[in-house]
């Protein structure tokens, strides 16, 4: 429990939110902005920042739950697929400094642009390669 964290404060009901899904580690929810039909936040009940500080088990709990949402959601809610979005840090866009993933359901030609239209690196990749290869 982190006593400045909204994710937190949902966790203690302190912030009313919809549950989706939750089981003893983990709390699925739907996300306040309303852009999208069923944008799903799932969250660790533990508070971890982001990937980049968070224990494996932890991870391996969320992750989860990820898939059981979103087998729901594709078994049971007339949905097809679904975009997974998570973002880690502030220079990645994370706003909420509580680890959560966005599940997006989809459904063929339903014109959700989830996907970002990146402006390209001209670097060729053998270089790239060289600078970001770990073994
Ligand atoms: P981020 O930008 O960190 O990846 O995503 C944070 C998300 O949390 C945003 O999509 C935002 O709409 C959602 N969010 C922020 N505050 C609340 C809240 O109080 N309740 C719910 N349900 N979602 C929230
Ligand atoms: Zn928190």
């Amino acid at each position: 429990m982190n006593d400045n964290c909204v994710f937190c404060k949902i966790l203690n009901k302190e912030i009313p939110s919809y549950k989706i899904y939750e089981d003893e580690f983990t709390y699925a929810f739907l996300d306040i902005s309303k852009d999208v039909f069923g944008h799903t936040l799932v969250i660790p009940k533990k508070h971890v920042t982001n990937i980049l500080d968070a224990d494996e088990t932890t991870l391996e709990n969320v992750i989860k739950t990820i898939k059981k949402v979103s087998k729901h959601y594709t078994q049971n809610c007339g949905f097809e697929g679904v975009n997974i979005m998570n973002a880690n840090h502030e220079s990645a866009g994370q706003t909420v400094f509580h680890l959560h993933f966005h599940i997006i359901p989809r459904k063929t030609g339903d014109g959700v642009d989830a996907w970002p239209k990146f402006d390209g690196s001209n670097e060729e990749l053998q270089n790239v390669c060289e600078k970001l290869k770990m073994n």
